[in-house]
C-alpha cells in the first residue's frame, strides 16, 4: 500500500471518529510523526496533503527540516520528543510549535531566549504525564493547574494546549479524559493526543491533534 492509501484511510477514519467529537466544531487534524524518516518519505506526504510535522530530536530537525520548510512555508514543525536545555535556542529556531514543555526549569530557558530573540515557535503545549510514570516526561496532573498558571502569568509563554502519551499497556480513555479535564478547566482550546494505535479513541475524547507515525509511514526505518 502506498503512502497516498494510507493517508486516505487515515482521513475517513479521522472524519467518523470526529462525528463522535465532543469539539463543537470538531476539528481534530493529523500531524505526521516522520521521526527516522527520510526527506522522500516527507516529501510523499506533503504531496499527498499533510502540513503538519512532528519531530522527536532537535538535531535530526535541523539535518532535514531547513529546506522542506523553505520548499514548503505553508507547513508546521513540531517537536514532540524531550527538549534539553541546551538545545532550546536551537529549537526555537526551527519548530513552529514546542509540544513537550514539560518542566519549569525548561519554561524558565524558553522563556528568557524567547523574550531576547525572534523565535520561529509561536506556541507551546505542555505535555502532562497523565499516568504519573517516572521515567515518563511531562508535568504531573497535579501540578498541572499551578504550571499551566506560572508559564502563562509569569512567564508569558503563549501555551496554546496540553499533549499526552498514556501508559504502553493501559487502555488510553481515561488519560485522554484526564488530559481534557486539566485543559477545559483552564481554558486551553488544543489537545495533542492519540497515535497510530489509539487515535479514534482519542478523536472521540476531543482530541485536536492526532500524532501518527506508523500507520502513515510503515514501520520505522531503524534509526
Ligand atoms: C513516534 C511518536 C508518535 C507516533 O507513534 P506511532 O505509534 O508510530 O503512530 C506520536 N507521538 C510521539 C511523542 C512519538 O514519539
Amino acid at each position: 500500500m502506498t503512502l497516498r492509501n494510507r493517508l486516505a484511510e487515515i482521513t475517513i477514519t479521522i472524519e467518523k471518529a470526529m462525528k463522535n467529537s465532543p469539539l463543537s466544531p470538531p476539528r481534530a487534524r493529523l500531524l505526521a510523526a516522520s521521526k527516522g524518516q527520510g526527506i522522500l518519505a516527507i516529501e510523499e506526504a506533503v504531496a499527498a496533503g499533510v502540513e503538519w510535522f512532528g519531530e522527536n530530536r532537535v538535531q535530526e530537525a535541523w539535518e532535514k527540516w531547513p529546506e522542506l520548510k523553505k520548499r514548503h512555508p505553508n507547513i508546521k514543525l513540531h517537536l514532540i520528543g524531550p527538549l534539553q536545555t541546551n538545545k532550546v535556542r536551537e529549537a526555537l529556531g526551527l519548530f513552529d510549535v514546542i509540544q513537550t514543555l514539560d518542566r519549569e526549569k525548561l519554561a524558565v530557558e524558553i522563556a528568557k531566549i524567547a523574550n531576547s530573540q525572534h523565535p520561529v515557535t509561536s506556541s507551546y503545549f505542555i505535555q502532562v504525564n497523565t499516568g504519573e510514570e517516572p521515567q515518563k516526561a511531562g508535568i504531573s496532573p497535579k501540578e498541572a493547574d499551578a504550571f499551566i498558571r506560572y508559564c502563562q502569568n509569569e512567564l508569558a509563554l503563549p501555551v496554546a494546549g496540553l499533549m499526552c502519551i498514556p501508559p504502553a499497556g493501559q487502555p488510553p480513555a481515561p488519560h485522554f479524559a484526564l488530559l481534557r479535564d486539566i485543559a477545559q478547566r483552564n481554558g486551553l482550546k488544543e489537545l495533542s493526543m492519540g497515535m497510530s494505535g489509539d487515535f479514534e479513541t482519542a478523536i472521540r475524547m476531543g482530541a485536536s491533534c492526532v500524532r501518527i507515525g506508523t500507520a502513515l509511514f510503515g514501520e520505522r526505518p531503524n534509526t
